[in-house]
């Protein structure tokens, strides 16, 4: 006990002015008895009471004391602003008796504050009637701290009756790591460890001390704050993960759970604390919700709800295509189309150039076509009006338009005419001219004008009916016709005269021959009747007995050999002479035809030569 009443001794002072201050400045102005609680600063006051009111409430502040008395000292705050104005104190001190045996005896700090103008001029005086309070030893009536929870500020005042105020300590246990108790009793901070702590405090004045064991729990936190949802990555078509993050500090290491729903309001699918939601329906819109996960120790925290996320679509393109740029006859267009659920990825494509169309445009006649220059015909393209273009064709010459040919020069037989045709066309003047053939000779028919024999070619002749003029071509020589004999002259046995037939034509006949040479054409006679030869009864006579045979010549051929025999029953002698002769002459006639052999035809043909 000695030594808990010395330190308390020692705290005197400052308890006496701890208790003064605490319990507020309560100033009486005994001329008026208005009461002052409040100090306006000295430099604002203008009035002499004013001031005096403010340094009254000085007086009562600063303290100084020991063990058996306490003295007051004012000053004056700032400057006074009026020069004249002074204030002192009339005792530079008041004497009062603080031992402990007085200590619970209520009384009163007095003293005179003077204030005037140019002392020792008085206006006023004011006494300073400061209480002194009864002491007591403290009692703890509050000690046990309410649960706190982990993370969030804490505060709890512990109380005690008492006076002075005591003092506060923890003597024993532990406070939860984060809170402290000052000396005023103010358990405070921010815990960091869950559980259930206990300690012991003591309360402490001059008086005496008190002591109390009391616990404080700490919790987890009510669910802490969770901020909304965000989608992680992209979602698929029926499939969505989101994620979400602490809104502060996450003490005690909270969890984080979801749930989903297609509205906003209440989540449908349970929670869970994977932020992927599969099996979502393609292209429709969820809300996303999440929150601190509930445990045993802590409780579910709030939802918070994130803005709506679609699944992906399944696009379905629409078949229709739209056109966005109708295309010219240059330039491509463009058409597109969009997916028939969310009418989005929009497709595009070209749509090709029209080309011109020249086919019923406008026409213009540029240049009008002549028989042999073409026209021009200028057809503009049927958007013209957009596209400008045009094209000029030609148009087909018209041709002449050739009138009948005319003979201009006459043909000949030999000699080429000339015809001519202009054309009819007003204002052409082209004319064309071309040959006529030449006609030919127009020749009748052949005549013979040289009969050809056995040994010459004829001649024919034929005459052009326009001109005159003659062509003459050969006949050909005639092939020798051999000449049947129908009678031969027979047996001549000195009379008469013996004839034969040969059938050949009389008018052909030039010559008797006996054994190639000519008889003397006195020597027979030829008639007609085919040809008949007669030999005349003295040729016969020259001729010896004998077998002979003639040939007749004509000009178309010879006869076979036509027989005669000579017989001697004739009774007429023959003469050498006679017989002498005709050998002469046969041999003669030998030699002279072996002479003309090589004039053969001249000698066949001359009849001159005779036997
Ligand atoms: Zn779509
Ligand atoms: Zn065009
Ligand atoms: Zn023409
Ligand atoms: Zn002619």
């Amino acid at each position: 006990m000695k030594t808990k009443k010395r330190v308390f001794a020692l705290l005197l002072t400052a308890m006496m002015v701890f208790a003064m201050s605490g319990m507020g400045f309560t100033a009486d102005n005994t001329a008026d008895g208005e009461r002052y609680e409040s100090i306006t600063p000295l430099r604002e006051q203008t009035s002499p009471e004013a001031l005096i009111a403010a340094l009254a409430a000085l007086a009562a502040l600063p303290v100084s004391n020991d063990t058996t008395q306490a003295d007051i000292m004012a000053a004056v705050e700032g400057a006074i602003t009026n020069p004249n104005l002074q204030a002192w104190w009339a005792t530079s001190g008041i004497i009062f008796d603080l031992t402990p045996a007085t200590r619970s005896t209520p009384g009163h700090i007095m003293g005179t504050i003077h204030l005037g103008f140019a002392p020792p001029t008085v206006d006023d005086v004011v006494i300073v009637n400061i209480p002194i309070p009864t002491f007591t030893p403290p009692i703890i009536t509050t000690y046990n701290a309410p649960n706190g929870t982990i993370g969030d500020s804490y505060e709890f005042q512990f109380l005690a009756t008492g006076s002075p105020v005591p003092t506060w300590h923890i003597v024993s246990g532990d406070l939860p790591s984060g809170l402290y108790l000052s000396g005023a009793g103010l358990l405070s901070g921010t815990p960091t460890t869950l559980g259930t702590f206990t300690f012991e405090v003591q309360a402490t004045n001059i008086l005496g001390t008190s002591w109390r064991t009391g616990t404080i729990e700490i919790n987890f936190a009510t669910g802490a704050a969770v901020n909304a949802p965000t989608v992680v990555g992209t979602p698929t078509t029926d499939s969505i993960t989101v994620e979400a993050t602490f809104a502060g500090a996450n003490m005690g290491g909270q969890t984080i759970e979801f749930a989903v729903n297609t509205t906003s309001t209440t989540p449908t699918i349970g929670w869970q604390s994977s932020g992927t939601f599969a099996g979502l329906t393609p292209y429709t819109q969820y809300y996303f919700f999440a929150r601190s996960a509930h445990n045993a120790t802590h409780a579910t925290g709030a939802a918070s709800t994130g803005t709506a996320i679609r699944t992906y679509c399944q696009h379905d393109m629409s078949s229709t295509w739209t056109v966005r740029t109708a295309p010219t006859c240059t330039a491509d267009g463009v058409e597109y189309r969009v997916c028939t659920i969310c009418n989005g990825n929009e497709e595009t494509r070209a749509i090709a150039a029209l080309g011109h169309d020249l086919t019923g445009g406008a026409q213009t006649v540029i240049r009008h076509a002549t028989c042999t220059v073409n026209g021009a015909v200028r057809t503009n393209c049927v958007r013209y009006a957009e596209c400008g273009h045009y094209q000029i064709n030609p148009t087909a010459t018209y041709g002449h338009d050739m009138g009948a040919w005319s003979v201009t020069t006459s043909p000949t037989c030999t000699t080429a005419g000339v015809e001519t045709r202009n054309c009819q066309v007003s204002g052409c003047d082209h004319v064309e001219t071309r040959s006529i053939p030449a006609l030919g000779h127009d020749f009748g028919a052949w005549t013979v004008t040289t009969a050809p024999t056995i040994t010459t070619a004829g001649v024919e002749t034929r005459t052009c009916t326009r001109c005159n003029t003659t062509e003459t071509r050969a006949v050909a020589a005639l092939s020798p016709n051999t000449y049947a004999v129908t009678q031969h002259f027979g047996t001549w046995s000195g009379t008469g005269t013996a004839s034969a037939t040969v059938n050949a034509p009389h008018a052909n006949f030039v010559r008797l021959l006996l054994n190639g040479t000519a008889v003397a054409p006195a020597n027979f006679t030829v008639t007609a009747g085919s040809t008949v030869i007669t030999l005349n009864q003295a040729f016969l006579n020259t001729l010896s007995d004998g077998e002979y045979a003639f040939v007749a010549e004509f000009t178309s051929g010879t006869s076979q050999n036509i027989n005669l025999t000579i017989t001697s029953a004739e009774s007429t002698p023959k003469t050498g002479a006679g017989t002498m002769i005709l050998w002469i002459a046969l041999s003669f006639s030998g030699m002279l035809g072996i002479a003309v052999m090589s004039k053969a035809k001249f000698a066949a043909k001359d009849p001159s030569r005779t036997i």
